[in-house]
């Protein structure tokens, strides 16, 4: 049998899958083949299978590099739940625990072992190892090693001298976020010699993608949140006041939440993010320290209650929804404070000044894709270099953005902030648009110009949209640092001389009767729950029970998607279980039974 078949068989036999992800295939047949290889592949897509099952089919031990404790504890609980002999070396190992660790790796039955790059880096570490028998080293989240990536880690550059210390040893990398020049950077600081290079496409289509202005926030994100009652999700927050106060309010109205950001005292932060992962139905406020540690299968949507800081922290942290490739959402707020804030922090960091810009570019990128007037999944896959279809599921294809030709409102915006001298802010050039009764206005004079109440046919809320969609498409810039003043750009020029059109976006309108929330769930939750529902509920209350007996968590036991077929198939004997996705001979083995009962017993 060849490999690739030998895996196919122990892709079912042990995950319960009856077929690859794309590109796992390919993936795994190279890292058999024992060439170095570099997979770049979205958030959800399955790269840990791509190491697990080689890890099976291999003599010796799969050394994984990760970058989180948390993290790796999760993947050795789910390694276990597989009946795979797994296990991690780390500042929180217990002696005992280690000692039995040690014992498996001399006695050649322990299959991975995952490591932080800091671990492995430590004295002793690599010399004990190369006595036993090492197959190949596994590196997760292999952007870390890239200087100018979001996430840098230094310790990530130490990795190569431990492959050479093992003997130059086979070496693997995953990542979901590398851009050619990232690549060539993990290439040349992991490899001794050129990877062969796996690039997956970074749509998930399971997510649909939203952005709204803020106009009431808190109003905004509970009419978002209503709709998904029981849901477990994530919202993340610029500031840890904000995920306190949030969580909080959230939580007087009933929904189950909890607060995550760095200054939460350690024990209570890894209890939190334990509880996120294990119980059903939670809604985690958080800074972006929440992260990538999260990874729990069945999060159904992340909202951003301020705006993230670039597209790929964006799309990063929407891909913690929907791993199952089950239909997700991801919600985002933005504002011109969030836009003046973000650009702020940029301008007071201590960078050179190809670097400043470079971030400025990279901020942009992201707002104009707030403001956008197309699909926005087809905006952001660009921004990945990939061409693509409008979607057909994002705000903007369900036609919920309404948009005109603004020309004429960009000029007159554009026309404001040009005769005061290029200073001002957006509330002073609203008053003199809309020739407002002003102190200020005539201090200046302004009320003499001829820009003066050229705009009073629209409200405030109108021009100041107006302003932000001109600074987030790059027509306006921050006139200097401290300020709220606006400057214009090339683009506001050309604008502002008709060379260019401005297409304008109106805004919600806003709730009119407040604390009246639509109950109607959210759409995706409409083909979510397709399946038999009370069958599905007895299954989710049965993985509950299973879960907590055995302190592992719910998705542990089986996935949602696993579920949803179950109560749609609903499998009588354990032979036509064994057909269900997700269900590998150790879980049937263990759970079988108790599911066959509950889904005879929920269809009576
Ligand atoms: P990534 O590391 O790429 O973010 P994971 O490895 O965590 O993604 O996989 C995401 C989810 O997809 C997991 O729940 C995993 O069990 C599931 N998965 C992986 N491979 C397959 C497959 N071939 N078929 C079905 N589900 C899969
Ligand atoms: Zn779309």
């Amino acid at each position: 049998m060849s490999d690739l078949a030998t895996a196919r068989k122990i892709l079912k036999q042990v995950f319960g899958f009856d077929d690859f992800r794309p590109g796992q295939g390919e993936i795994v047949a190279a890292v058999l083949s024992g060439d170095p290889v570099l997979a770049v592949m979205p958030t959800g897509s399955g790269k840990s299978l791509c190491y697990q099952l080689p890890a099976l089919m291999s003599d010796g031990l799969t050394l994984v590099v990760s970058p989180l404790i948390a993290l790796m504890r999760d993947q050795v609980g789910q390694m276990r739940a597989l009946g795979l002999c797994a296990a991690t070396l780390n500042s929180q190992s217990s002696e005992e625990e280690a000692g039995e660790t040690w014992r498996q790796i001399r006695d050649g039955s322990l299959k991975l072992l995952f490591v932080s790059p800091e671990r492995l880096a430590m004295d002793g570490l690599t010399e004990a190892l190369s006595r036993g028998k090492i197959a190949r080293i596994a590196v997760d989240e292999a952007h870390c090693i890239c200087e100018w990536g979001h996430d840098f880690r230094p310790e990530y550059r130490l990795i190569r001298q431990s492959v050479e210390k093992l003997g130059a040893i086979q070496a693997i990398a995953f990542t979901a976020t590398a851009d050619a020049a990232m690549r060539a950077e993990i290439a040349e600081r992991l490899f001794d010699r050129a990877p062969k290079i796996f690039l997956h496409s970074f749509d998930r289509p399971n997510i649909s993608l939203a952005f709204a202005a803020k106009d009431q926030p808190r109003k905004q994100l509970q009419r978002f949140l209503a709709a998904r009652r029981g849901q477990s999700g994530i919202v993340y927050c610029a500031s840890r006041a904000g995920t306190e106060r949030l969580a909080e309010f959230f939580g007087e109205q009933g929904f189950d939440t909890l607060c995550y950001h760095a200054g939460i005292e350690q024990g209570r932060r890894n209890a939190n993010q334990d509880r996120f992962l294990r119980e059903d139905g939670v809604v985690a406020f958080a800074t972006i320290a929440f992260g990538m540690g999260v990874n729990k299968p069945d999060v159904r949507f992340v909202a951003h209650a301020d705006m993230p800081s670039s597209i790929e922290s964006y799309y990063q942290e929407i891909g913690r929804a929907g791993r199952d490739g089950l239909p997700a959402a991801a919600y985002t707020l933005y504002g011109l404070d969030d836009m003046a804030l973000r650009r702020r922090q940029i301008d007071e960091k201590d960078l050179s000044d190809e670097r400043r810009r470079f971030e400025h570019q990279r901020f942009s990128a992201l707002a104009s894709l707030c403001e956008a007037v197309a699909c926005r999944r087809q905006l952001l896959l660009a921004h990945f270099n990939e061409k693509s279809e409008p979607c057909g599921a994002c705000d903007f294809c369900r036609g919920e953005i309404k948009t005109r030709d603004g020309t004429i409102e960009a000029q007159k915006a554009l026309a404001a902030v040009y005769r005061t001298g290029q200073r001002f802010g957006q509330a002073y050039l609203s008053d003199l648009l809309m020739g407002a009764d002003s102190e200020a206005l005539r201090r200046n004079q302004h009320d003499q110009l001829k820009t003066f109440g050229v705009g009073a046919d629209r409200s405030k809320a109108e021009w100041a949209s107006t302003f932000r969609q001109l600074f987030a498409v790059g027509a306006l810039r921050a006139a200097s640092a401290e300020h709220g003043g606006f400057a214009l750009t090339e683009k506001g020029d050309a604008i502002l001389r008709g060379r260019e059109t401005f297409i304008l976006r109106a805004d919600p309108p806003r709730e009119k009767s407040a604390g009246k929330w639509s109950r109607k769930p959210a759409r995706e939750i409409d083909e979510f729950a397709s399946g038999d529902g009370k069958v599905f509920e007895a299954l989710r209350k049965l993985r509950r029970e299973l879960a907590k007996d055995e302190g592992i968590a719910a998705f542990m036991v089986f996935a949602d998607r696993t579920l949803l077929e179950m109560a749609e198939r609903r499998p009588a004997t354990l032979d036509d279980l064994r057909g269900i996705h997700g269900v590998g001979e150790r879980k049937l083995a263990l759970y079988g039974d108790a599911f066959l009962e509950a889904i005879a017993q929920a269809s009576e």
